[in-house]
This record gives C-alpha cells, structure tokens and sequence, in this order.
C-alpha cells in the first residue's frame, strides 16, 4: 500500500515571526515539520507497516531553502520527499495550494492520501477537502483512528458528542487528529539514513501549471494581520465555606454543566 502525506515546513514557531506588506509569513529562515503533520507522517509509516508492502512518500509546497522539515519526516521512515518550490507560487492561496498538490500526486496516484486537520501555522482547515475535490476522491476528516481492510479506509471520525465509524474506497483523502496515533522521534540511524533518501524540487512548469498559482489564481487575500487578544484574567473564588456552590454556578453559567 501506498501513501502520500503532505506536510507543510512551517517557521519554527519558538522564533519570532514577522510578515512582509502583504501580510506573508516570512519563510526565508528555519523551517520545520508542522507537528500537526508528524501525525499523518506516524499513521502513514504504521499502515504500510501493517500491509507488509509499499511506501510513504511526503509532498510539500513552499520553500525549498531549508529542507529541515522533509528530512525530519524521511528520518521517521518515509521514503521520498517532494517539494513545489517557486517564486511564480508566491501568494498562493489554500486553493492554489490544493492544486499544487493535487497535480503532484496526481502523476502517481497512492492508496491512500493523509494530512493534518489543520496546520498550525495558517490553519484555514481547508487545503485537505479542497484537495480530494480537486482528484475527484472521497474525503474523511477528523480521524481519531485510521485502519485499512482491503481496499477499504475504515475511521473513527472525532465529533462533539464521541465519534462517528465512517468507511470509504480507497483511494481517499484522510485528515488526522493530534490522537490519531504517538509519533516516533527519529533515531539515530533514521536521521543518517535520510540523507540519502530522495527529495524531489519541482517548479510550477514541471507540472504544467500556470495563472491558476500565484497571486494571480489567489481569491485569498489578508488585508490585516493583528495581535491576538490577551487572555482575561479568571476570576478568584475564595472559599468561604460555598466554595463548590459557587463554581458550580459559574459552570451552569457557561453551560458547562
Ligand atoms: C494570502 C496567502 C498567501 C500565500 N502565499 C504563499 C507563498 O507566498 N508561498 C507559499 O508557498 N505558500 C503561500 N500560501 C499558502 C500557505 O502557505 C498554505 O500552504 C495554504 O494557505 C494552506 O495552508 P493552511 O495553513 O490554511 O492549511 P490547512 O488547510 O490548515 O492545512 C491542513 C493540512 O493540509 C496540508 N497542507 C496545507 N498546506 C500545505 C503545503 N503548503 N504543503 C503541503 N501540505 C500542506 C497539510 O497536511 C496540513 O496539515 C499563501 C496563502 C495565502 C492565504
């Protein structure tokens, strides 16, 4: 079985950030694996696992000056790598980032297709669905557990009140939660072997893609970029013998209870 991940290089969020006019995370510096995507990375390698035969691959658009992040992910153990890097994709939107990605996995078609819910970075939540539209595929999102029978993906799909069992042909797009699975560190020996492991860097004319990227194809715009609001401080209950009535009032208040 075959699986493609895609993972975004996110700037290590422990740096400060900075924007350029356009409201652009700048991207020139560090980058690493999105946490959020060393999840589809440990379901992916746990799957092929499981089915005895075939690989993960992982693609990725953006840029390509810091590799960190792909090398992270071919450390846990996936095979290959693929990057759209292009300075025609500058002010690529979700959409177009969908299509980036869907015309790099369209030239080998996988089984099965995992990312993250959201990323942590620009967490619009919508590259994945927009992506299995794009290949024409069935799309699961919210998985709190992956496993495949045959040519079928079977997930427990999280929702507000515990989860759903959901089932789809493969091949289909998969997006995964935090608890999906734990993700490995990589060792020693997975960290010497990616070096050698193939990382592929393909422009937007390789895959024959054009006005459609870019700032031209975006219908995304930021017109703002502002601080988030600071947490209110809580509020202080002294116990004066009502101590449990009073947060018990405070939970109702909320509907919590
Ligand atoms: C106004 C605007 C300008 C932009 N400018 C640029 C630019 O100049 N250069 C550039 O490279 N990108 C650019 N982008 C694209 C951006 O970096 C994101 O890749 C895209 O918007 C989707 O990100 P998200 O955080 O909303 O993804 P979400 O939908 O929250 O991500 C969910 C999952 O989708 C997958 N995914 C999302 N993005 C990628 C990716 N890039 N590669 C692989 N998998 C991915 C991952 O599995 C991720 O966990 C721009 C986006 C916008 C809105």
């Amino acid at each position: 079985m075959n699986v493609v991940v895609c993972v975004k290089q996110i700037p290590d969020p422990a740096a400060p950030q900075s924007f350029d006019a356009q409201y652009n995370l700048d991207r020139s510096g560090k980058l690493i694996l999105d946490e959020a995507d060393t999840y589809g990375v440990e379901m992916a390698l746990q799957l092929v696992d499981k089915a005895g035969s075939g690989e993960v691959s992982v693609v990725s658009m953006g840029s390509a000056n810091d590799l960190a992040g792909l090398r992270n992910a071919l450390a846990m153990g996936a095979a290959k790598a693929v990057i759209v890097s292009d300075d025609a994709l500058r002010g690529t939107d979700a959409l177009g980032t969908a299509k980036v990605l869907a015309a790099v996995i369209k030239r080998d078609l996988p089984d099965l297709i995992l990312c993250a819910t959201e990323s942590s970075d620009g967490y619009t939540g919508t590259t994945p669905v927009q992506l299995a539209e794009l290949l024409g595929l069935p799309s699961i999102t919210f998985a709190k557990s992956v496993s495949v029978e045959g040519s079928t993906v079977k997930v427990n799909r999280q929702t507000e009140a515990g989860y759903d069992e959901v089932t789809a042909p493969l091949p289909c797009v998969v997006t995964v939660t935090a608890g999906v699975v734990e993700p490995r560190y990589a060792s020693f020996k997975g960290i010497m072997a990616a070096k050698s492991k193939p990382v592929e860097i393909l422009s937007v004319a390789d895959l024959g893609l054009g006005d459609e990227t870019g700032t031209k194809g975006a219908r995304e715009e930021i017109t703002a970029v502002v601080a988030a609001e600071s947490r209110q401080a809580g509020e202080k209950y002294v116990d004066e013998g009502d101590g449990a009535e009073k947060i018990v009032a405070f939970l109702e208040s909320i509907k919590v209870l």
